[in-house]
């Protein structure tokens, strides 16, 4: 629901969400811990009695960012006459914590992804203005256990965490410094979130974690009990009736395990689309990096890949610009994108982030030089991007249907490979699986015309 909250009882939530789908996935957490202490969400932050700010680190303008907003927040609050709650969420809240409230004294609560289940406790610690104002203790356990088991669907699509943390230490990142060591999640409870969210008509679910091939949860007892890999999770949530669809997101080469590999091959809901960050093409800024794989590791592991599903996508991430990187390097970069040939991948310029070893390392690079080498990797990954969704064309694609197109009777969905379709078709195939002919192409998009309309597997 949202708009105003239609019953007095009722009290306005509005969160922003920042940076990866984690945050994205941990927003709609946030929604469902308040939702019993009556909060509903409202469209706007004036109309809300609670904020929530769930922030990224990942990039200093994102930093920024939300300081600027909290900026707004605190005018809306005194306009408020203080009704207003704001707390501040995620990487930036635990990275940050303290000084965030010494900057922003306007905010009532700062909470790191670990504490987000303690929010209802703190709103009352708020309110009656005892205790701290700080949460930022890493407990994932207890706060995957804490969290509420079922989940309200919004849409055929849902991301379920299934793993959290990071023990990889990148020289670049704040993750391992912000979400903590690598932990995962129990296979019986992500069995039951995925079952009650089949039963209101999800029809593909996005596994998530930070290293999500480092999942390694406790099966359940019938099952031996043993640690599964995510291969084993992917085999056994494709046996829930609705499940039709499971992607998973994000990866690291070195978790690339064998099981993994075969599960593309013999799990045919596993969707055709892998997104393995490889971050730069050269060993020796791979190795500057800490990512503990050299660029050939990669290419074999695309290889092993699309032995087992020959149709599958690749997509990517880059970093260009890391401290030290010289044209050769940047050069390597660019041969291992035309080697593997991407569907889609995303690239960033180094922005340097306090704390991290990268920081500190010589050579770092001039704006002028980052920027010229990735427009010309953007100009590659662009080509490529268009190349893949043009080799479409002619084809019939199952498309999950998630809502209404820009244009009357129009509708739009996803096709295996994670391409954005726009069709003509009425209302009330939402949420269903449909054929769809490709008609054209372009770079974000495919056009195409529907044939048939799929029968749910339940
Ligand atoms: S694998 Fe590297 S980039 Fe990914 S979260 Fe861990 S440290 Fe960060």
């Amino acid at each position: 629901m949202t708009g105003t909250p239609e019953e007095k009882s009722l009290k306005g939530l509005f969160i922003r969400t920042y940076g990866c789908q984690m945050n994205v996935y941990d927003s709609e957490r946030i929604r469902d811990v308040l939702r019993p202490l009556g909060y509903a969400p409202v469209e706007a932050p004036e109309a809300a009695d609670l904020v929530v700010v769930n922030t990224c680190h990942i990039r200093e303008k994102a930093t920024e960012k939300v300081y600027s907003e909290l900026g707004q927040l605190k005018r809306m609050k005194e306009a408020s006459g203080g009704r207003m709650t704001i707390a501040v969420a995620g990487c930036v809240a635990q990275a940050e914590g303290e000084e965030l409230i010494r900057r922003q004294p306007a905010v009532d609560l700062v909470l790191g992804p670990q504490a987000y289940h303690k929010l209802p406790e703190m709103i009352a610690r708020a309110s009656r203005a005892i205790g701290d104002r700080l949460e930022t203790e890493f407990d994932t356990i207890e706060k995957f256990d804490a969290l509420p088991k079922t989940r309200e669907a919004d849409g055929p699509t849902a991301f379920v965490s299934v793993q959290e943390g990071c023990d990889k230490f990148c020289t670049f990142c704040v993750v391992p410094y912000t979400r903590g060591a690598e932990i995962s999640r129990r296979v019986d409870d992500i069995v039951f979130e995925t079952r009650s969210l089949a039963s209101q008509g999800v029809r593909e679910i996005t596994l998530l974690g930070q290293n999500v091939n480092a999942f390694h949860g406790p099966a359940p007892v019938i099952e031996g009990g043993d640690d599964w890999t995510l291969g084993q999770l992917c085999r056994h949530l494709s046996k829930i009736g609705g499940i039709e669809r499971i992607r998973y997101t994000t990866s690291h080469p070195r978790d690339m395990d064998d099981d993994l590999i075969s599960a593309h091959g013999d799990t045919p809901a596993l969707m055709p689309f892998l997104h393995l960050p490889v971050q730069s093409g050269s060993d020796r800024i791979l190795k500057a990096m800490n990512r503990g794989h050299t660029a050939d590791h990669y290419r074999d592991i695309i290889a092993r890949v699309r032995q087992a599903r020959p149709d599958i996508a690749i997509a990517s991430d880059f970093i260009i610009g890391f401290p030290g990187e010289s044209d050769a390097d940047f050069e390597a970069t660019m041969q291992l994108v035309r080697d593997i040939g991407y569907a889609i991948a995303y690239s960033f310029k180094y922005s340097s982030r306090p704390g991290t070893p990268a920081a500190e390392m010589h050579g770092h690079l001039s704006e002028v030089v980052k920027d010229e080498r990735l427009q010309a990797l953007q100009g590659l990954l662009r080509e490529q991007q268009t190349e893949f969704n043009a080799s479409q064309i002619g084809k019939s694609l199952p498309v999950l249907v998630t809502g209404k197109g820009r244009n009357p009777g129009q509708m739009h969905g996803r096709s295996p490979y994670l391409q954005a379709v726009h069709f003509e078709g009425p209302e009330s195939l939402n949420g269903k699986i449909v054929d769809v002919k490709v008609v054209g192409a372009s770079l974000n998009s495919l056009t195409g015309e529907l044939m048939r309309v799929r029968e749910a597997v339940l």
